[in-house]
């Protein structure tokens, strides 16, 4: 899939839109979702024009990688989620159901989650 440079998470990177931002730097960004799924519900985006993680894996540099990483991480403690656990996610394509095409990772916490996959209700 073609990046898309109007998708919502790139007019956010460029200031066109605002964004509730908890965590910036020179590789990512990360900010809450706007219709939260649970008590702590951040997204982490890289800065770099990638549709998803299939397409950041096998194109990104050493250095973007390791920086949308090392937010995830650094996010994740921010928001003080380590303790009791948290879940990270990525939706990638349409059975994926991802919505919006430039990558971005869920962190979910402050509840407990319940299963992974649900069974029904998609
Ligand atoms: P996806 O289904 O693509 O993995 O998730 C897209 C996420 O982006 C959804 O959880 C949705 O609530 C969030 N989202 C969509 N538009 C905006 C926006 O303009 N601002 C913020 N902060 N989140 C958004």
């Amino acid at each position: 899939m073609a990046y898309d440079p109007n998708n919502i998470f790139a007019r956010i990177l460029r200031g066109e839109i605002p964004c509730n931002k908890v965590h910036e730097d020179e590789h990512s960004l990360a900010f809450h979702d706007i219709n939260p799924q649970a008590p702590v519900h951040i997204l982490v985006i890289p800065k770099g024009a990638y549709v998803s993680m299939s397409d950041f894996s096998a194109n990104a540099s050493e250095a973007e990688i390791a920086g949308l990483v090392r937010a995830v991480g650094k996010v994740a403690r921010m928001a003080g989620l380590d303790e009791d656990g948290w879940r990270l996610l990525s939706n990638i394509g349409v059975n994926g159901h991802q919505e919006v095409p430039h990558l971005h990772v869920h962190i979910f916490g402050g509840r407990k989650l319940g299963a992974m996959i649900a069974k029904a209700g998609l």
